[in-house]
């Protein structure tokens, strides 16, 4: 489902991502653990065109990501001369209306929920579909109404944002991601910014996605949640993917001192 290939990403002379590569199958979930400044932030932002690679590419069910392939003669015919634009290797970079398209159908679930404060829980969920699938109003309410009862906030569809506590804020946001049926959704850190006490509501809707198929990639420090939830865990250090497996070996028998240095100061 999801194929990152040799990805390198640098600001400045800080080489971030330092060739990348991997893979994540349909249904599956998989965790990113990595200290600050590894490059999870930055990898999660690729994976959707909000950070240009500088080389490697991703594809999302087939769908390359963020560029064409493409030779040059015909990249100036469709975007004039100078051709696509920024290139990567023999990529060709896709017009801001096509990345706009291919992000719909990728959902990305941030820290700080990122709703609109001016609009009603119902609402949040509701504007992406209308502006960005032109799903007629009725349909749009009708789906919000069930994606936030499956999150438990039936009752709260007039409120504001506002008016929420954290966790059920950072619940309204993973309705509305899922409102526009994505293939792929990305999680940075969706409980750091949480109370300890409002952590596990959201996990428990994330962990009810995980068992129903939704593809996730997740970046988090809760360790629970990755033993017991993640199919791969992904060890990130320096830019660099240090160690990738099943939770039972990164996390209880890592192979690599990096790794269990990370694990065993409980961060
Ligand atoms: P954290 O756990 O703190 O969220 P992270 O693993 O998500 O860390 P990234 O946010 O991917 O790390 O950042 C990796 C490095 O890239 C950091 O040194 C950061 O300062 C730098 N960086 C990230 N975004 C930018 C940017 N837009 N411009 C310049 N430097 C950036
Ligand atoms: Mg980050």
């Amino acid at each position: 489902m999801v194929e990152v290939r040799s990805v390198h990403k640098s600001f400045g002379s800080l080489d971030v991502l330092r060739g990348i590569d991997l893979d994540v199958r349909a249904g599956e979930v998989t965790v990113v653990l990595g200290p600050s400044g590894s490059g999870k932030s930055t990898l999660l932002r690729t994976i959707n065109h909000l950070e240009k690679v500088d080389s490697g590419s991703i594809t999302v069910d087939g769908t390359l990501i963020g560029y064409r392939r493409e030779n040059k003669a015909s990249a100036r015919r469709a975007f004039g001369k100078g051709g696509g634009g920024r290139r990567a290797g023999k990529l060709y970079e896709l017009r801001e209306r096509d990345v706009l398209r291919q992000r719909t159908r990728i959902g990305f679930v941030f820290q700080n929920f990122n709703l609109f404060p001016h609009l009603t829980v119902l609402d949040n969920v509701v504007e992406a579909p209308v502006a960005a699938l032109k799903r007629p109003r009725k349909d749009a309410v009708a789906a919000a109404r069930k994606l936030l009862a499956r999150v438990g906030l039936a009752d709260k569809t007039d409120a504001y944002p506002r008016q929420l506590s954290g966790g059920q804020q950072q619940r309204v946001a993973i309705a509305r991601a899922l409102a526009l049926e994505p293939k792929l959704l990305l999680f940075d850190e969706p409980t750091s910014a949480l109370d300890p006490e409002l952590v596990g509501e959201v996990l428990d809707v994330m962990q009810d996605l995980a068992a129903s198929g939704t593809t996730m990639i997740v970046v988090t420090h809760e360790i629970g949640f990755a033993r017991e939830v993640a199919d791969t865990v992904v060890f990130m250090d320096g830019g660099v993917i240090v160690e990738q497996g099943p939770p039972a070996e990164v996390l209880d028998a890592p192979r690599h001192e990096r790794t269990r240095a990370f694990l065993s100061r409980g961060a």
